[in-house]
């Protein structure tokens, strides 16, 4: 079969603007299918002949890093549609049916402006709706287990419909069941999301309350609270357009309290937060003081405003971050005695 490119969205025009990755590395592909409708998907999913190779869903590929060809089906889901539906489970919540295809950041500014409330801290996160309860994005003191009520899904192997309640999707921190038990086996469809008719801003997250505390602003609108979270988003982040990266490359590791506590003697400007189990470990923090901050090897390098993300200083391979990633990873457990999880898909 015809390798078919699979590059960036944003770097050179000529290219298919149909499959992309934001760290914009060229990679290929044996076949790309593009579905936008319900019975393609389930007839392709039916398939044995599909079944028996490897196939990846891609959505906005902003949390991908191809490293070679990839020897089967790149599938990109085009459905659209976000539908208000009339089960309103009270008088103040709305439950909202997003289609998998639709991109993430419209569809946080469609609900805003038609007076939908509960998507706004996640305001400005590249990718796609589809993607959103597989990684269980979140940002800003928000993840999107807090808002998904259910998952429509269809089965690998059979094409038979499944619809995954909130608490089936086993969600925790930037995890599902889709990349878990079920890898491999569903491909979302659509997302219903529980909204709100009243809106309450979540401003938990302290340097939110600080930014809007600066700009004088007490209490946010709607849009005030998601042009906030946009402005300190960008000021962290490089632009997917501007430069390529995946996001935050590393996972925040999580460890016990008695090695927090260790570190924390150590190190009393360490960055952490407590969670469940012990402590959450900025892992920006920790790359940071281990001088990789602005850092580069080849041509892939630590972003300079934020040490979690690795970027793509122009021309990038998937091999050069994997390096780059690699060499950082090593350091910080030398240092720290602590183990980097990439967050990042290494494909
Ligand atoms: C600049 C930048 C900033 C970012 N900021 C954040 C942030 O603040 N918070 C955050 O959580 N993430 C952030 N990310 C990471 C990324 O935006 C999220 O992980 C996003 O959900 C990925 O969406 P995508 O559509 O691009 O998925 P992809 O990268 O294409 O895929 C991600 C995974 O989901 C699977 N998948 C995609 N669609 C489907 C589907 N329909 N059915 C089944 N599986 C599917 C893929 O196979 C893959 O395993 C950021 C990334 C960038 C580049």
């Amino acid at each position: 079969m015809v390798p078919i490119l699979i590059s960036d969205m944003y770097s050179n025009a000529m290219q298919t603007t149909s499959i992309y990755n934001t760290f914009g590395i060229p990679a290929t592909a044996d076949r790309y299918l593009v579905v936008s409708r319900e019975t393609e998907l389930t007839t392709l999913l039916s398939d044995p002949s599909f079944c028996q190779k490897p196939f990846l869903m891609l959505g906005g590929g902003s949390n991908m890093v191809f490293t070679h060809h990839f020897p089967g089906t790149v599938i990109h889901l085009e459905n659209e549609g976000i539908n208000l539906l009339d089960t309103s489970t009270s008088h103040d919540d709305l439950l909202v049916e997003a289609a998998a295809g639709e991109v993430w950041d419209d569809f946080v500014h469609h609900c805003i402006a038609q007076g939908w409330y509960g998507t706004e801290n996640m305001v400005g996160i590249p990718g796609t709706v589809g993607a959103a309860p597989v990684q269980n994005i979140g940002a800003y003191g928000l993840e999107a287990k807090d808002i998904i009520h259910s998952v429509r899904a269809f089965e690998v192997g059979t094409g038979r419909e499944r619809i995954f309640l909130n608490e089936e999707c086993r969600f925790a921190y930037r995890n599902s069941i889709f990349k878990q038990e079920l890898k491999d086996r569903y491909v979302v469809w659509s997302v219903t999301f529980r909204l709100h008719k009243t809106f309450q801003p979540n401003i938990r997250y302290q340097a939110l309350a600080d930014a809007l505390a600066t700009a004088g602003i007490a209490t946010p609108t709607p849009q005030q609270l998601a042009d906030t979270i946009a402005e300190l988003r960008w000021r962290k982040l490089p632009r997917p357009e501007v430069m390529g990266s995946a996001g935050s490359f590393f996972k925040n590791p999580l460890v016990t309290s008695e090695k927090y506590h260790q570190l924390k003697s150590l190190y009393p400007d360490l960055v952490a937060y407590p969670a469940p189990d012990g402590y959450k470990l900025a892992a920006g923090w920790l790359i940071e003081h281990t001088g990789w901050k602005g850092r580069s090897m080849g041509r892939c390098g630590v972003y300079d405003k934020q040490a979690l993300v690795l970027v793509n200083l122009g021309g990038c391979t998937g091999d050069e971050v994997v390096a780059l990633a690699e060499a950082v990873t090593h350091d910080v457990q030398v240092k720290f005695g602590v183990t980097l999880e990439k967050e990042a898909i290494i494909i």
